[in-house]
């Protein structure tokens, strides 16, 4: 009976179901049973998304302005902050790395031409911001009027509103104890409620896989067969093989008692492509099946999710070498410096929702003098390279706080 299985197995069990049915539709065309079961599923995988996002912007606010008050000693404060960014920087670093090498090693794009997708790119125009507009627009975007940020659920803003009032808290002391403990609450009703709406997930979760599934173009994904082979062999390497086996090194934790921990958010994140819709799932993974402290994983998983993105800094490296063999251009090393960087700034810009990775994909192309209109040619193949990627992404911020508590986490226990 339903309420015996465990969620895990039902949520796998729900995904085979919405994968089987997907596959199904792929060959049914346009009948009405067809469209019916799309339109069914489309409303029912957007409540679910819809629910986890009616606790994302009270969530993220309460879990950081908690995470960081209780990072109480100034001394572990500024060792947590410190090890945050170091991690975030290096494993997107070595992500961008490996994009690179695998576009050296495999050459995706080698015996195919920019002419040959003429008609996919005449019609399309690029919405061209150049770098310094780019670095502007995001250093404004950062701090807001915080009624508006949390209006707009405009994550990055919320993240730094929060940051300063745990500030505020941690400098004030007992004085602001009642306003703390108040936002303590907020957040562990938030998780509350986050518990419900997984109840859901496993229908939630089919039904997203379904259309996504039943959506794709099979001669489009079979033409850049190789391209998409490397990206997502290469963004699994970084998943299945370089992240934890940085997670044991530093932890000595086993890759298997992680995954097993993570796969709920892993799933989520797969199936809906957002890091930010997956937050509140990806909190609870690192809260309650990874046991890292509360106020560890409450300052690093919701910076993580719109900081640290693994698979999208891979992603842009491997996808401009790409598009550079397709347009028969050979990148220098200065050039590949240059992608490094901006794949690293459009990856800590981008906001963890679908397809984002794909607006910094411009600014990465133009920062080299590489044709932007070749976007025409990844955006229909994007929302497959996003499932794996966003996983990855979500992925790296759970090990990111597991790191993070082992290096930084001091002997004082979560208030
Ligand atoms: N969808 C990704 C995420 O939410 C971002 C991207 O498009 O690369 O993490």
């Amino acid at each position: 009976m339903a309420h015996k299985i465990s969620l895990n197995t039902q949520i796998l069990i729900g995904c085979a179901v919405g994968l089987a049915a997907g596959l199904a539709l792929q060959g049914q065309g346009q009948t009405a049973l067809a469209q019916d079961t799309l339109y069914g599923a489309k409303m029912l995988g957007n409540l679910f998304l819809d629910l986890l996002r009616m606790v994302l912007v009270p969530l993220v606010f309460s879990s950081i302005v908690v995470g960081v008050a209780n990072l109480r000693a100034h001394d572990q404060m500024h060792r947590v902050w410190t090890t945050t960014m170091a991690f975030f920087f290096g494993t997107m670093g070595l992500a961008i790395i490996i994009g690179f090498g695998a576009a050296h090693i495999f050459r995706p794009g080698e015996g195919l031409h920019l002419e040959m997708f003429a008609e996919a790119t005449k019609n399309y125009q690029a919405r061209q911001m150049p770098l310094p507009d780019y670095i502007a627009q995001f250093l404004r975007g950062l701090f807001q009027n915080p009624f508006k940020a949390l209006a707009q659920g405009d994550i990055l803003a919320i993240v730094m509103i929060a940051l300063f009032l745990g500030i505020a808290l941690v400098v004030g002391g007992e004085r602001y104890r009642n306003l703390r403990t108040l936002i303590e609450e907020l957040q562990e009703l938030c998780l509350r409620v986050v518990g419900w709406i997984m109840h859901l997930a496993p229908f939630g979760l089919a039904a997203l896989l379904l259309q996504l599934v039943a959506t794709q173009n099979a001669a489009l994904l079979a033409s850049l067969g190789h391209f998409i082979l490397v990206v997502i062999g290469s963004t699994l390497f970084h998943g299945v093989i370089v992240l934890p086996l940085i997670l044991w090194l530093f932890t000595r934790k086993s890759p298997l008692v992680f995954f097993k921990g993570a796969r709920e958010a892993l799933v989520t994140a797969f199936v809906t492509s957002s890091s930010a819709a997956t937050l509140p799932i990806t909190l609870r993974c690192t809260e309650q099946h990874l046991h890292v402290k509360k106020d560890i994983a409450n300052f690093v998983v919701p910076l993580g999710a719109t900081v640290n993105m693994d698979g999208t800094a891979l992603y842009e490296a491997a996808a401009a070498l790409f598009i550079a063999r397709l347009a028969g251009i050979e990148l220098d090393i200065a050039s590949q410096l240059i992608i490094f960087f901006v794949a690293m700034l459009g990856a800590i810009g981008a906001p963890g929702i679908p397809s984002v990775g794909m607006l910094s994909m411009v600014l990465v192309l133009e920062s080299v003098g590489l044709p932007t209109e070749a976007i025409a040619i990844l955006l229909p193949i994007d929302r497959i390279l996003d499932t794996v990627r966003t996983a990855v992404n979500v992925e790296g911020d759970m090990i990111g706080s597991l790191i993070v508590q082992k290096l930084a986490g001091g002997t004082k226990p979560a208030a």
